[in-house]
């Protein structure tokens, strides 16, 4: 099979754990006799230096031309005071609108290898195997009117029915091939845009009977994942809420740099979704340029993007049982290994395509 793909790197940590993906997708694509159509482009800071905005043109064509994209993560300190429309998270956005990926797929597992990683207790997490089903492309950070002015700033939260059946039906479908449960997870004791979201995603799960549906209020599903993570199978959530939700998904699973995601839109005439893959972390300037970012949550998304967009499943385990391999050898970065000596992210990702 020919993998048409567009590399985004981005800015930071982003740029590291790509290199080390990418090696990752030359390995099994090898192993398995797939080719490789690779282009790579500008987003974020980096082509707001290079082409004066955060998402160029250049990359908009290319962005088009492919069946999936991968992506690191974007975001400068310096841009952190500019206006939302001119930082580098901006391109992130547009692209994501562009692709219409509605549904952001953040599967959050505890490996038994790193379960000591974690600062929750060890009975707490043991088992804890969920996907955070996030709504992409709405709600508070793309919805209008938004905007500051010298006496107010002001965003607006809102959904329209086709935006919230598309991705609950996402979320009830993935439930079939899983524990079939879904927590929807939103602020309806509040919010009318809550009660909304909830009474269509109460009509969706009348067509899928063999799932358990339950409703959860986002502050309390904030202290369920810590309390007891166990209980979720899918849950299914606004866009802002899965953006702060899914960093708790961290610290089940570790570190925020074990978590990949995959944001899909719906099936073209050729039955094929295109996709949008990318780790659930940011730049994190803290440590870039030191190679020692964890590049597993880019190694997964890899994972993600031969299921979702490809259908190749065998390549999609290979990678996730070579992830596992790696992990129960401790060859792992120093967000996991607080004592003795850590792996480089180039020598995580050598040591998975090796495993391939
Ligand atoms: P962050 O995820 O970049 O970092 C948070 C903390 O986690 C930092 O201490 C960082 O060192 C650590 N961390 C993150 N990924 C890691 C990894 N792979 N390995 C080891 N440690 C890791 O979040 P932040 O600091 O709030 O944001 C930094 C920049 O990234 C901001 O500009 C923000 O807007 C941007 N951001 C981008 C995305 C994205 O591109 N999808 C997502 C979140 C934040």
């Amino acid at each position: 099979m020919n993998l048409k793909i567009l590399i985004l790197p981005g800015d930071g940590i982003g740029t590291e754990v790509t290199r080390a993906a990418v090696d990752v997708l030359h390995a099994v694509a090898k192993k398995f006799g797939h080719t490789l159509e690779l282009t790579e482009g500008l987003l974020g800071g980096i082509a707001i230096h290079k082409t004066g905005t955060p998402f160029p043109d250049d990359t908009r064509t290319k962005a088009q031309g492919v069946d999936a994209i991968l992506m690191g993560a974007v975001g400068l300190p310096e841009f952190d005071s500019a206006p939302p429309s001119q930082r580098p998270e901006k391109g992130l956005l547009e692209l994501r609108s562009l692709l219409d990926v509605y549904a952001n797929l953040r599967p959050v597992r505890t490996y038994p290898e790193l379960i000591e990683s974690s600062p929750l207790k060890n009975h707490v997490i043991s088992g804890t195997d969920m996907i955070i089903v996030r709504e992409l492309t709405g709600g508070l950070y793309y919805s209008q009117p938004r905007g500051i002015d010298e006496n107010r700033g002001f965003n607006t939260m809102a959904y329209t029915r086709g935006e919230v059946e598309r991705v609950t039906h996402t979320a009830f479908k993935l439930a079939r091939n899983r524990r079939k449960k879904v927590t929807s997870v939103d602020k309806s004791n509040v919010l009318e845009v809550s009660q909304f979201w909830r009474k269509v995603v109460i009509e969706v799960a009348a067509q899928y009977p063999d799932i358990q549906l339950e409703h959860v209020l986002v502050d309390n599903a904030a202290m369920q994942m810590v309390l007891r993570p166990t209980q979720f199978d899918v849950m299914l959530t606004e866009n802002t809420f899965g953006d702060i939700l899914s960093d708790i998904g961290g610290i089940l699973a570790g570190s925020i740099g074990m978590l990949p995601s995959a944001s899909l839109g719906a099936a073209n005439a050729e039955g094929v979704i295109k996709g949008l893959y990318e780790p659930v972390h940011g730049s994190a300037p803290d440590i870039a340029g030191q190679n020692k970012a964890n590049p597993f949550g880019a190694i997964g998304s890899v994972a993600a993007m031969l299921e979702y967009t490809f259908g190749l499943i065998k390549e999609a385990n290979a990678v996730n049982d070579a992830v596992g391999k790696v992990l129960a050898s401790g060859r792992v970065t120093a967000d996991l290994k607080p004592k003795g000596t850590p792996a480089t992210t180039d020598q995580v990702g050598k040591a998975v395509s090796e495993a391939l």
